[in-house]
């Protein structure tokens, strides 16, 4: 369960302000957050998974109040419950599909095993039509298979928060429905583990 209340973040650098008196969002509730460019969708997903901290207000994710946690214990809530897709995709060029996919835990060994690590990339990317690029270079991908890659990384933890910028906003509509057809079936899919 997400819990905003009284939020108000700026950058500072500029004159956009965002101001968001409540949103709740329940355990298994998929939501779009929709509106014009500039209106500060990337800004609060990225509040909401702890990467910049609000100026007022509180942000609730479970049972956790994100401005009570130092910037590690952030981190460390992120990495381990919050799956976050970036409007730009953020893969490494230099790394293959697969390496991409496993990134969370190259960084951070200790979540859990490689071996199985390596075959929950295999399924994922089975789910998601990429298992034969698997040592491709993102650049070697179409616009749709690279995000079906970042899809796939940040659904490698079986984060408990899924959080998508920009979903379909590069895609064909028939990719454009097929993603958002794997995010909805992946939100069931937790709903009921
Ligand atoms: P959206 O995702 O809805 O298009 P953003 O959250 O990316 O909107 O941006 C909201 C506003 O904040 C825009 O006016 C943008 O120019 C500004 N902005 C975004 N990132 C920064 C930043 N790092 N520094 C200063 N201003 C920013
Ligand atoms: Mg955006």
């Amino acid at each position: 369960m997400i819990q905003v209340s009284n939020l108000e973040f700026d950058y500072g650098s500029s004159d956009f302000q965002l101001k968001i008196p409540e949103l709740s969002i329940g355990r298994g509730e998929k939501v779009a957050i929709v509106g014009p460019s500039g209106l500060g969708k990337s800004t609060l997903l990225m509040l909401l998974s702890g990467i910049i901290s609000p100026k007022r207000g509180s942000i609730r994710i479970g049972e956790v109040q994100l401005e009570h946690l130092s910037d590690a214990s952030r981190r460390r809530f992120r990495t381990s419950k919050i799956g976050l897709v970036f409007q730009e995709f953020e893969l490494i060029e230099y790394l293959s599909v697969r390496e991409n996919i496993v990134l969370p835990y190259l960084m951070n060994r200790s979540l859990r095993k490689m071996t199985e690590v390596q075959a929950s990339a295999e399924s994922l990317a089975e789910m998601t039509g990429l298992t034969d690029k698997l040592s491709r270079r993102p650049k070697q991908l179409s616009q749709g298979e690279r995000q079906r890659v970042a899809i796939c990384r940040a659904m490698i933890t079986k984060p408990e928060y899924l959080l998508v910028d920009e979903p379909t906003g590069n895609l064909d509509p028939r990719s454009a429905s097929e993603v958002i057809d794997l995010l909805l079936g992946q939100a069931i899919t937790n709903e009921t583990t």
